[in-house]
Formats: structure tokens, C-alpha cells, sequence
């Protein structure tokens, strides 16, 4: 076993089907949707080099360009899980001694289950994230519902992500089965190709999401490991404003709003990013953003708005704190924005990755007073309140 080892992970998130309204892995939990807390968990680990997250095809145009960043590639899923699996697959470096496979309806798995499943399927080829079955088991045929035989419970475990293989050994079982297999997981394929198969006992909280109630646990269990129901409620304010000149295009929210101006700037004079992100600063008592990125410093001269709220992430992230909501107003005479409002919500919620609930844009003109009023400027107020865990 090399003592240093790159691993790779695919984070299988491509389902479409759902029993809870959209699918199980965009559905929000603690701020974020389920499937980004799954990649979180993978994106700790530095052993873990390359990761591949398979989204469905809407889901890529969506939310890849946001996602796919760093050691992150977003891949498109195929028609079953298997061949999503195959496509992320295919998305990772040859050079990875290991792959971790892992459902993104999963977003509790701790880094302590990843790195065994790694460290054990680099020793013995293949290892899945399991539990004891805690309930007996009962044999039911037919739809009758007569039992027919209650097996050993102490036989039994139940399979969970991550699985984790070496690569050579997955390559080969996906090869062998490839368009035609029905396996609910990975490890049937490789059990079924005659290579054993190593239980690593993990914990009952690396649940699946499938069914509501799952939510409720996921959420309290989130709660729980940052500390329990002691949060603090933080409150900041942010303000911007940026000239409107001609020959710019005009990015509001981190999207590009058709006008035949657009905002003057260092950056690309996204005054919405701009006030958002100095209120989650505020809220965090970390100053604003030109700290970090002062407009004197040619380094930073035409960068998108989204590198700036990606430090303001990582801030967020560093503190352990989620934005409980964000609400703009952006004072602007032309163009009129009421009717984007809801594309504006979904981008602002894309780029501070919370969900579209969690977020309010509003416009208001300026009565045709002042340089805003004349058309000659854009400006954004915006309020965010945070939850942190308590000092
Ligand atoms: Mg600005």
C-alpha cells in the first residue's frame, strides 16, 4: 500500500425521479442543497485529487460553471446510475490509485468513513461504508405479503456509500458491465466478478436521503455536529454604486441583464454582489471587500464579482456560518428589473449557494432624482442575516 496515495471520488447526483417534489439532491438542508454538503465533505479531504460530480443535464447548465471549480469536474449523468457512474469515471486523472463512490443524497458521511473506505480498498482492493441491520429481517414473497423465512439479522449489513475501490478494479467491473447491468451499487459488480469485498462498519447518521422525514434527521444531525442548537444571529449591512456608461455589459446578481449600458468598475461592477457580499461581511465582522481586493491593485482589474463572493464563501465557511437570508434592493432608473426578479433570486441563491427561499431582490427607481435618477448610476443596499455558532 503506497504510503501517500491519490484518491479520486465520483459524487453520484444525477437522479431525476423524486418522491419529495424536486430531486432528493437539490432539495435544501441547513442552507445548502443536499448534494453540495456530499461534495463538501469530499473537497476536505486533500488526499482526494480529483472529484467528479455527475449531475442530470439541466442540473449541469445550471450549476456546473458555479460547482465545477478546482479539483471539482461537473460530468453529465447517463441513463442509469451505472452509467453516471462510468461518466465520472471517465472525468477523473489515471494517475488515482483509488476511487470513492459516493450517492450526493448523502451529505452527512464524515471524513473519518471517507479515508477508512480509501485506506482500506487501497489494502484490500474493495471496501463499502456499512452498518448492521438493527431491525429483523423478514423473507416477503409475492404481494400477498406472507412471510416466507426471517434470515439471521447477525448476517446482515446494510450498504452504504462511500464504496471505494482500486482504480484498476472498478475500471474492469464497470468495463465487464457496461450498458447492461442492473446493479443497485457498485460492489455487486465487483463481487460479482470474483474480487472480495471488505465491509468498513460506519454510522447510522450517513443516511440516504429518500422520504421527508429523512430531511428532519439530516438537519438535526447538521445541527448537532456545529454545535448543537446554539447559534448566534448575526445581522450586516452592505451598500454600492457603480457609474452606468455606455459600451459595458451590465452584470447584476452574478447574471447579465440586457442593456445598452453597463457598470463602470475595477471589476465587473456587479453593485448587487458588491452590497451583498459586504453584508455578509459586515454580519462577520470581517470589513468589505475591498480589504481583500483593493481596487488600487492591478491584479484585480476586470475580475468577475464571483471570485469575490467565492472569499466571502470561504469566510463563511471558516466561521462555520450559513446565511440564513439575504435581501437586496437595488435603486436603478432604466433598466427596469421587476420582471426578472425571480432570475435575479435564483442567481443571487447560486452564487451564495442557499436556497432561492433564502433570498430577496427588490428594485425601486429613484423618482428621477440625482445621478441615479439621470441614469448616470446603479446602486444596491442589502441586508444578510447569518447564523454562526455560538462564541
Ligand atoms: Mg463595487
Amino acid at each position: 500500500m503506497p504510503k501517500r496515495f491519490r484518491a479520486g471520488a465520483i459524487i453520484v447526483a444525477a437522479g431525476s425521479g423524486s418522491r419529495m417534489g424536486r430531486p432528493k439532491q437539490f432539495l435544501p438542508l441547513c442552507g445548502r442543497p443536499v448534494c453540495e454538503w456530499s461534495l463538501e465533505a469530499f473537497r476536505k479531504l486533500p488526499e482526494v485529487s480529483d472529484i467528479a460530480l455527475v449531475l442530470d443535464g439541466e442540473s449541469v447548465r445550471r450549476h456546473g460553471g458555479r460547482l465545477g471549480a478546482g479539483r471539482v469536474k461537473v460530468v453529465e449523468g447517463g441513463a442509469t446510475r451505472m452509467d453516471s457512474v462510468v461518466n465520472g469515471f471517465g472525468a477523473l486523472s489515471p494517475a488515482v490509485d483509488v476511487v470513492a463512490v459516493h450517492d450526493g443524497a448523502r451529505p452527512l458521511v464524515s471524513a473519518g468513513i471517507i479515508r477508512k473506505t480509501l485506506t482500506e480498498a487501497l489494502r484490500s482492493g474493495a471496501a463499502v461504508a456499512a452498518v448492521p441491520a438493527k431491525d429483523t429481517l423478514k423473507q416477503v414473497r409475492g404481494k400477498a405479503l406472507w412471510v416466507c423465512a426471517t434470515p439471521d439479522r447477525s448476517e446482515f449489513w446494510q450498504a452504504q456509500t462511500p464504496q471505494s475501490y482500486r482504480r484498476e478494479i472498478l475500471a474492469a467491473a464497470l468495463k465487464r458491465s457496461r450498458g447492461k447491468s442492473s446493479a443497485t451499487d457498485e460492489s455487486q459488480l465487483v463481487e460479482r466478478a470474483g474480487q472480495r469485498v471488505r465491509i468498513v462498519p460506519s454510522g447510522y447518521e450517513n443516511i440516504k436521503i429518500t422520504t421527508p422525514e429523512d430531511l428532519v434527521f439530516a438537519s438535526a444531525m447538521m445541527n448537532e455536529r456545529r454545535g448543537g442548537a446554539v447559534r448566534e444571529t448575526r445581522t450586516g449591512l452592505g451598500y454600492d454604486i457603480h457609474r452606468l456608461v455606455k459600451g459595458r455589459p451590465l452584470f447584476l446578481a452574478g447574471m447579465k441583464v440586457p442593456h445598452a449600458k453597463g457598470l463602470l468598475g475595477h471589476s465587473d461592477g456587479d453593485v448587487v454582489l458588491h452590497a451583498a457580499c459586504d453584508a455578509v461581511l459586515g454580519a462577520l465582522g470581517e470589513g468589505e471587500i475591498g480589504i481583500a481586493f483593493p481596487p488600487s491593485d492591478p491584479k484585480f482589474k476586470g475580475i468577475s464579482s464571483h471570485s469575490i463572493a467565492e472569499h466571502v464563501l470561504g469566510k463563511l465557511e471558516d466561521r462555520g456560518a450559513e446565511i440564513a437570508n439575504l435581501d437586496v434592493a437595488v435603486v436603478a432608473e432604466e433598466p427596469k428589473l421587476k420582471g426578472r426578479y425571480r432570475a435575479l433570486v435564483r442567481s443571487l441563491a447560486e452564487v451564495f449557494r442557499i436556497d432561492r427561499s433564502r433570498v430577496n431582490v427588490k428594485a425601486k427607481s429613484n423618482e428621477g432624482l440625482g445621478p441615479i435618477g439621470r441614469g448616470e448610476a446603479i446602486a444596491c443596499h442589502a441586508v444578510a442575516t447569518l447564523r454562526l455558532p455560538a462564541d
